[in-house]
């Protein structure tokens, strides 16, 4: 399967800063055999997808939806309103959501859900926290966290599709801190979710599910993080932020 290269602006890059970084972003258009995927603020969704024009390569996602589809949520979004604005991918569990915002595994699989309802692709992002590491709670966790947001049969029947699900590993204690997972750890982890995948839909329909490694990647060390064993692609925060750096990531996941 091809690399995905993916990036999580989070809450930076309002409607000027996209029209800037995506007029620098062009080159992106001549990487071939690497699917790149944006994740803007979903105000600058809309914008994003209008400065690439429609004959591109890059696709969008967004980074956060609530699972009714229109009701009284003050603040909150739907999937429906997500496609409708040209998501066609949607971030859910993010370190970020469950520790700072208190999402729990039961909104993951309400979410992942509410994807399926409008044809998005859920990007499940799992990871332990260092406590958890350190008390050998490291495959406890993911199981949970993969169980809870994709364990329903629905769900599950619904993976017979390559791109019925994308899954992120992020490890919280690497994101946004400077600190990689070396590609080993981040091999024996993706490992683990390849086989606990396996376990819950069959062995052939877990393998065509990416699985992303994503804690502060860099341009340094993404090629070899790429190329490490069960790594299908890379999510990345703080080294999206600039084009230049981005696209040079984009191109270490052709290489790799
Ligand atoms: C992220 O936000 O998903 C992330 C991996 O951030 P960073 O690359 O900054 O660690």
């Amino acid at each position: 399967m091809s690399k995905v290269v993916a990036g999580n602006w989070k809450m930076n890059h309002g409607l000027a800063a996209t029209r800037a970084y995506l007029e620098s972003f062009q080159g992106a258009e001549e990487v071939s055999g690497v699917t790149v995927i944006l994740f803007p603020p979903a105000i600058s969704l809309t914008t994003a997808r209008a400065a690439l024009g429609n004959n591109t390569r890059v696709r969008f996602g967004i980074q956060h939806i609530h699972g009714a589809s229109s009701g009284a949520f003050t603040g909150e979004l739907s999937a429906e309103m997500a496609a409708e604005a040209g998501a066609r991918y949607a971030l859910i569990g993010h370190s970020e959501r469950r520790h700072l915002f208190h999402e729990t595994e039961a909104e993951t699989a309400i979410q992942v859900e509410a994807t399926r309802r409008v044809g998005m692709t859920p990007v499940l992002c799992v990871g332990e926290t260092v406590e958890e590491r350190r008390a050998g709670k490291l495959e406890k966790v993911l199981a949970r966290q993969l169980k809870g947001g994709i364990g329903n049969p629905a769900e599950l029947e619904r993976i017979t599709a390559g791109d019925a699900l994308i899954l992120a590993y992020e490890p919280v204690w690497a994101i946004g801190t400077g600190e990689t997972a070396s590609p080993g750890d981040a091999s024996e982890a993706q490992g683990f979710l390849r086989e606990r995948l396996g376990e819950l839909v069959g062995a052939e329909r877990g393998r065509r599910v990416p699985i992303l490694y994503g804690g502060s990647v860099n341009p340094g060390n993404a090629l070899e993080l790429l190329s490490a064993q069960d790594v299908d692609g890379v999510l990345v925060g703080g080294a999206s932020l600039e084009p230049d750096s981005f696209l040079s990531i984009v191109r270490a996941g052709a290489e790799s």
